[in-house]
């Protein structure tokens, strides 16, 4: 018996869905999707070889301080300090020589 197998095949025809306009709620996502944080980031200079980078988490507003090795891995999903999920994308940037 591989019913198991069926079911978890995604279903090809939507066609048939059930649309109620009636009823707008979505089923709410247990999911916390995390918040963005725009970050300051500072580039490396002199003998830093690092990029530093600041945020402040939006769910508790807890200043983060973080460092990268490049500038792409700055942004991104990640765990702030304070324990919330974030989504770090690049705000500004300086000393950076691009
Ligand atoms: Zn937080």
């Amino acid at each position: 018996m591989s019913t198991d197998k069926a079911k978890r095949r995604p279903q090809p025809g939507s066609g048939a869905r059930i649309a109620t306009s009636a009823s707008t709620t979505i089923q709410s996502a247990p999911r916390t999707r995390p918040s963005l944080a725009p970050a300051s980031v500072f580039g490396p200079t002199g003998r830093r070889r690092f990029w530093w980078y600041t945020y402040r988490c939006r769910t508790c507003g807890a200043y983060q301080f973080a460092s990268a090795k490049t500038l792409d891995a700055v942004t991104g999903l990640r765990r702030a300090g304070c324990g919330h999920e974030v989504s770090v994308m690049i705000a500004r940037t300086y000393g950076a020589a691009a």
